[in-house]
């Protein structure tokens, strides 16, 4: 079946400034880290993009490291692009990650000028594109000279193979230090990847968000659902085919009489504001002015639906937001 994008996708699309660039992100963007692998069938992956696609989601998370096996959700979006979306190419903001390891070799990780411009020249053949938007290094190398990994995303900018470079699960220190030897370089820190959600504030304690505020970079939050635990999934039990089943990232250790006690207050106080225990989830990420966008996933159109109308909620009173903080800290 031939795919026409919906004309009026960007009719209640919303978008943020990405810190104190020029680009805009889709207030959700989507990634594909779980579910977009050789485990699950294409067309279903197919239908979820697309319809992301038409809900304004613009904006597509990868990494090289993403199947399984690796590389291999890289690989599907690559069919999807070249079948469905390459008329779009210039509406749609593709990123890649490198640094996360994918392999025994000392090249297939960490923060080396090698392995970042292997991993991407990699990333862009399985992605059947020439050039990715952002291009990121996945998590801080210690071992690496910072400037070597500098020059590696330099490099990528450089020669027109990435738009612009992020970084992900760097603390503030070593952030503010990257921010710094790119801009040297005259290629500006975009963006950084942090997670962030009701059950995890690390980036609001360890000051990242006033670091982003302080070098100008916009702040892209993954699993602000924490993988599905901050929905009303698993009040009773965990369901058939959820991630506590089938993947190894989330562990149903985790899904206790702790976490359901506080699962079951917050699902409440997002009841009595009309919206679920997701939106409310979602909705509290975005409340952050530092935060351009919430980077979902999602293993049905349903879900997508379902989490981007969490935007059409009033703002959080001071005393739920001080009910969140009751129920949501560990
Ligand atoms: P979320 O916290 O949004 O979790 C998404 C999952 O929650 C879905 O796949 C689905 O899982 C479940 N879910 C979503 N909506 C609903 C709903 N309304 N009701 C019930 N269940 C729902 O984000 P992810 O953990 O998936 O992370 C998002 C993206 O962030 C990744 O794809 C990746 O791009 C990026 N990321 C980056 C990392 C990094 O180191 N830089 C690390 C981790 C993620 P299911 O139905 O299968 O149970």
């Amino acid at each position: 079946l031939t795919y026409t994008a919906d004309p009026a996708r960007y009719d209640n699309a919303t978008f943020r400034r990405t810190g104190r660039s020029g680009l805009d992100l889709p207030t959700f963007s989507f990634g594909l880290w779980q579910k977009f692998g050789a485990d699950y069938a294409y067309q279903t992956q197919r239908e979820i993009i697309l319809h992301a696609f038409d809900l304004g989601i613009t904006h597509f998370d990868n990494a090289d490291r993403y199947g399984p096996p690796h590389r291999a959700a890289q690989h599907n979006f690559g069919r999807v692009l070249a079948k469905d979306l390459a008329p779009y190419r210039d509406e749609l903001i593709l990123s890649t990650k490198a640094g996360n390891p994918i392999g025994p070799s000392p090249y297939l990780k960490g923060g080396s000028r090698k392995s970042l411009l292997a991993s991407l020249d990699h990333s862009l053949r399985d992605l059947g594109t020439d050039y990715v938007d952002i291009f990121y290094h996945h998590s801080p190398d210690e071992s690496t000279p910072l400037e070597e990994t500098v020059s590696g995303l330099v490099s990528a900018v450089r020669s027109g193979k990435a738009l612009y470079v992020g970084i992900s699960n760097y603390l503030p220190d070593r952030a503010h230090a990257i921010a710094e030897a790119l801009a040297a370089e005259g290629v500006p820190l975009l963006i950084h990847q942090p997670r962030y959600s009701i059950f995890d504030r690390r980036i609001e304690q360890n000051g990242l968000l006033d670091a982003a505020e302080r070098d100008g970079f916009g702040v892209i939050v993954y699993s602000p659902l924490a993988q599905g635990l901050l929905t009303d999934k698993y009040l009773e039990e965990i369901p058939e085919g959820a991630r506590a089943v089938n993947s190894t990232f989330l562990n149903p250790d985790v899904i206790d009489d702790t976490y359901r006690r506080r699962a079951r207050e917050l699902n409440k106080l997002a009841e009595s504001r009309g919206q679920s225990l997701a939106q409310l989830a979602l909705q509290w990420v975005l409340r952050r002015p530092q935060v351009t966008s919430a980077l979902i996933g999602a293993s049905s159109t349903w879900q997508l639906d379902h989490n981007v109308a969490a935007v059409d909620f009033p703002e959080f009173a001071d005393d739920e937001l001080a009910l969140i903080d009751e129920h949501g800290v560990h």
